[in-house]
């Protein structure tokens, strides 16, 4: 069931130069779309793309220790870690944020911010959730208890998804279960890698237990998202 990650490249905010390698990686649906779009507007420069689980721990005690002003998430809780972000020097875009927002949609590519507004933190960052744009819609339409982020569910997919380790989860192999479910229509309730009797009900609508569950889902996943493979 699990997505590779694949190189990229792209130049990088800080000299124009390719990006270093530990952050020029990405899922392979979003490679496709940055190498559509970077054709397209040759002068736009980057930063992170891919952050791994140490880079995303580091990045969030820089914010809270104060050496970095921009919101971290910990580990387990940004896209960046699943290869579908990116940050973006906004002085590139060669036109209005606005602008650049419409052009980025059809592409797949969304803000996180409300408003098209350049002072905004943020406003720097846009996201490729892929099929797990189901999982974040699918926690937003309240099926899970309103204390979980739909956006936090939709980056533990994405991540597990890798096969990238995430603290949060109670068990990696059910979580992943959960999320392939909540991605191919079925109701197992939040990601959180608990076999809850929802995800047992998902698992036997779905004709798999969480024992055969690999091979029953991951072709099903490959053959609804074939470009996530
Ligand atoms: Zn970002």
């Amino acid at each position: 069931m699990l997505t590779p990650l694949v190189p990229v490249n792209l130049p990088s905010i800080y000299n124009g130069q390719p990006l270093p390698a530990r952050m020029a990686r990405a899922s392979k649906d979003f490679a496709a779309a940055l190498a559509d779009l970077s054709a397209r507007l040759p002068k736009l420069r980057w930063s992170d793309l891919f952050r791994s689980y140490e880079m995303q721990k580091q990045a969030n005690l820089d914010y809270l220790q104060g050496r970095k002003k921009a919101f971290s998430p910990p580990a387990g809780g940004s896209l960046h870690e699943a290869g579908r972000a990116m940050d973006i020097d906004l002085s590139t875009i060669g036109m209005s944020l606005a602008d650049f927002w419409a052009y980025l949609k059809p592409l797949g590519m969304v803000p996180i911010i409300a408003q098209p507004n350049p002072g905004t933190s943020e406003a720097w960052h846009f996201e490729f959730r892929g099929s797990h744009q189901l999982v974040y819609d699918y926690a937003a339409a309240g099926h899970v208890r309103a204390d979980i982020s739909p956006y936090k569910q939709a980056a533990v997919s994405a991540i597990l998804g890798l096969g990238i380790h995430v603290d949060q989860v109670k068990d990696q192999n059910v979580a992943l279960v959960q999320s392939a479910l909540i991605r191919l229509g079925y109701d197992p309730g939040p990601i959180d890698g608990d076999p809850g009797g929802r995800t047992v009900a998902a698992l036997q609508q779905a004709g798999a237990t969480l024992d055969t569950a690999e091979g029953v889902l991951a072709p099903r996943l490959q053959e609804t998202f074939p470009q996530e493979f």
